[in-house]
Formats: structure tokens, sequence, C-alpha cells
């Protein structure tokens, strides 16, 4: 069974694999438990990447469930 890469609660982005802290939001909790999965490749001409608030391109969950 593939683990479950954890995902940012503040910006959502998908972390690396074994990494359970957001490099730019290191007080924020990350979760396992996220719906949805985005590649964002030019944060400025998508709608997604303005709804969800990302700057940068990556790899982010659309919805992040922080216990
Ligand atoms: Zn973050």
């Amino acid at each position: 069974m593939a683990k479950i890469p954890f995902a940012c609660g503040e910006c959502h982005r998908i972390l690396e694999d074994g990494v359970d802290q957001c490099p730019h939001h290191p007080a924020a909790k990350v979760s396992a438990d996220h719906q949805g999965y985005v590649l964002i490749l030019n944060p400025n001409r998508s709608e997604i990447a303005k709804r969800l608030n990302i700057a940068e391109p990556g790899k982010y969950a659309l919805k992040v469930n922080v216990r």
C-alpha cells in the first residue's frame, strides 16, 4: 500500500515523501487527509491557483482536512 503524502493545511501544497512540514509554513498543520490533486504549472494563468491563493508552481490538494 502506498503511503499518502502530507499536504499543508495553509497552502495545500503536497509535500515530498517523508516530509511532515511545509517549507513555507513551518507553523501550519499538515494532514494526510486531503482530496483532489492539481498540478499547477503556471499560477498566473490558472483559475484554480487564484482560487487557492497559489503563487508557486507545484502539486496541490484541492481540499485539506486538518484536525
Ligand atoms: Zn504551506
